[in-house]
């Protein structure tokens, strides 16, 4: 069932349906137009509206590889920010919709390769804050008292998680939208209690993250585009 706002208007000789940035659905009818005709234009409309959506739902990851030069876009947390480098002590700060970097002496041959050392070690730091609280939080809700935590770069995995109950998180997960951090950290989790991908450990997973098909296959998709 698709929710969706009629907006009636005397000038107006036909319908139309509009789907905001925002997914919020409307109809724009005559004023006189039938409440049950307007229920079938929706109905005739559901794929083209669901196609919107689904547009919408499209993270817009940046492009590569980087030249880590002022106005391209990094992602943190499925948003893009653009990147702004300027000369100062070696820095950099998310504030106001941007990465500002700043670096000594901007104008080297090497400024590339340090804005993108500040850049990863900015990273690897919010990636231990957010993931540390991803799952302290799951860990609550799954009633786990007891777990290790380390991130760093892993070359081909999201996270993993040992025998004695460390787990491990690549810090890149960290540039894509929350619901894949959470994917990632509840795998991981349910895996202190299962530690093989059988079907009682999807079945776990499924306890604590009904949509964790989408998210897998989601990560899968634009998992490569996840990179600086
Ligand atoms: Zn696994």
């Amino acid at each position: 069932m698709i929710e969706y706002t009629v907006i009636r208007k005397p000038n107006r000789k036909t319908a139309s349906v509009q789907v905001s940035p925002d997914n919020q659905v409307s109809i724009i009818v005559p004023l006189d137009l039938p409440e049950e005709r307007i229920a079938g234009i929706i109905k005739r409309k559901t794929r083209w509206i669901m196609n919107k959506i689904a547009i919408n739902n499209q993270v817009k990851y940046p492009v590569r590889p980087k030249d880590f030069v002022s106005g391209e876009a990094f992602a943190y947390l499925g948003r893009n920010y653009r990147l702004k480098v300027a000369e100062g002590i070696s820095r950099v700060e998310l504030k106001n919709g941007y990465f500002l970097v700043t670096i000594p002496n901007k104008g080297k041959a090497g400024d590339a390769r340090l804005i993108r050392t500040l850049l990863t070690e900015w990273y690897m730091q919010h990636a231990r804050l957010k993931l540390a609280e991803r799952v302290k939080r799951y860990a609550g809700i799954m009633d786990i008292k007891s777990y290790g935590l380390t991130v760093k770069s892993l070359s081909s995995q999201w996270g993993s998680c040992s025998k004695d109950g460390t787990l491990q998180f690549n810090w890149r997960i960290v540039m894509a939208p929350l619901r894949l951090v959470d994917y990632v950290v509840c795998h991981e989790l349910c895996h202190l209690t299962c530690h093989d991908h059988s079907k009682e450990f999807w079945q776990l997973l499924e306890r604590y993250l009904p949509e964790w098909k989408e998210l897998k296959e989601e990560l899968r998709q634009t998992g490569a585009l996840l990179t600086i």
